[in-house]
């Protein structure tokens, strides 16, 4: 059964389609977080032509901005007739580094076979696009609606989003008595609701040793045979007590339902040399080895936790071995954010794709971060989902595209979605 609402939608393909391309051909890379201007006073002229009244925010001092690259935020508002609840789309503006292995384009917004190849389709220009189309639609079937609609495009998440979503919620943007729904039009997949995220804890640790010439080792102290020694605790301590460990969160891919860890760099003893140096090394014992870890987390452990048991195997090797030390340096952390299914956007949202797709959501989580983080832990709002057309596996990778039909149906869905919520019930 199609509605009118849906008829309209689908009628709007060619500007669903332009406005995708628009919205790719403006290179937002991050970093370094170049042309977020631009791509705010494109999304500025385009939303007040449909009556959102619209503010650019920068987000002066936080990491990256600066005047060559200025964290530009755009929050666009549309009241209805009445009062009622808001609904907000939010979507990040930013997009990874092209990388290698190309075919299209990256920045050329190319059709080919029902897709649009691009840098920042799926992830997630194409997920706003079919938010903007969404809510212009629906205003225009339904102008006394009640409440409000909000639409912002926001800097920064590929990077933490401490640029973008964490700066609005902190100047208020995300406050519940503003804002009441949100819907973040990530690539999850146009019949899936994602539900939040895993968390995340990131620390560089460094041991320590004593520099010598490499042929009397003993007269120095090996770094290197240190984060051996702590390499082989998580191996054989820390990794299977992780795997063990299983969430209730229904975290896709399957892999993600455990605590994993990933690590992610390591360096020790002498730099390593340019390309164009063909000398020889000299002979020295490291005196420092450092590796950088990045520890996904679930709902089911506390952040103390996480960080607790790798501080204790780095305590045990300290009364163990021999001239053991180390330090250990947090980067970052983020907790996992998980709404209630039964929270009013989600099941506005499971039965509008119900309605558009015919059938029944699938619910998943997330197993990396993105800004439903910052709009619970700062906004303190909880009824947040990431709902959107595209595939997640295609984000970051070449040759990302998105289905033109899946963002129709999506937007279809996003306006089912606001009809339920905005409209007067009798
Ligand atoms: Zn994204």
């Amino acid at each position: 059964m199609t509605s009118t609402l849906s008829t309209a939608i689908i009628a709007k393909r060619d500007d669903l389609i332009a406005l995708t391309q628009d919205l790719i051909r403006i290179p937002t890379l991050n970093p370094p977080g170049q042309d977020y201007r631009l791509i705010c006073e494109y999304l500025d002229t385009r939303l007040r032509k449909h009556g959102f009244e619209t503010q650019l925010i920068r987000a002066f001092g936080t990491p990256g901005d600066s005047e060559k690259y200025p964290r530009w935020n755009i929050i666009a508002r549309r009241e209805g007739r009445r009062a009622g609840e808001c609904v907000h789309f939010n979507s990040h503006t930013d997009v990874v580094e092209v990388g290698a292995g190309w075919t299209f384009d990256p920045f050329g917004a190319e059709i080919s076979d029902g897709k649009i190849y691009g840098r920042g389709t799926c992830d997630m220009k194409g997920g706003l696009a079919a938010s903007i189309i969404a809510a212009e639609t629906f205003i225009e079937q339904h102008p006394d609606f009640s409440g409000a609609i909000e639409i912002s495009g926001t800097a920064d998440e590929e990077s933490g989003g401490y640029g973008g979503v964490a700066y609005l919620a902190e100047h208020g943007h995300f406050n519940p008595d503003r804002v009441q729904h949100v819907i973040i039009p990530e690539p999850l997949q146009k019949d899936r609701i994602c539900l939040g995220h895993r968390g995340g804890w990131w620390a560089e640790i460094e041991t320590k040793g004593e520099i010598a010439h490499g042929s009397m080792p003993f007269l120095g102290d090996c770094a290197v045979r240190h984060m051996g020694a702590v390499l082989s605790e998580f191996e054989n301590k820390l990794f299977p007590a992780m795997a063990a460990r299983h969430t209730d969160m229904p975290v896709v891919p399957e892999g993600a339902r455990s605590s994993t860890m990933n690590i992610n760099s390591i360096h020790g003893g002498q730099k390593e040399n340019d390309p164009d140096f063909d000398g020889l090394p000299a002979h020295c014992v490291p005196d420092s080895c450092r590796i950088t870890i990045d520890r996904r987390f679930l709902l089911e452990e506390p952040l103390d936790q996480v960080r607790g048991e790798v501080r204790a195997l780095l305590e045990g090797l300290r009364e163990t071995r021999v001239d053991f030390d180390y330090e250990l340096t947090e980067l970052n952390s983020v907790l996992p954010s998980m709404t209630d299914r039964d929270a009013p956007v989600v099941q506005t949202v499971a039965h509008a794709i119900e309605d558009i797709m015919g059938k029944a959501p699938e619910y998943v989580a997330s197993p990396g971060s993105y800004d439903q983080k910052h709009i619970d832990r700062i906004g303190k709002l909880k009824n947040c989902i990431a709902y959107g057309p595209g595939l997640l596996e295609l984000a970051h990778k070449p040759d990302e595209y998105i289905g033109i039909d899946d963002m129709v149906d999506s937007a279809c869905v996003m306006g089912a979605a606001l009809e339920t919520l905005l409209l007067p019930k009798d």
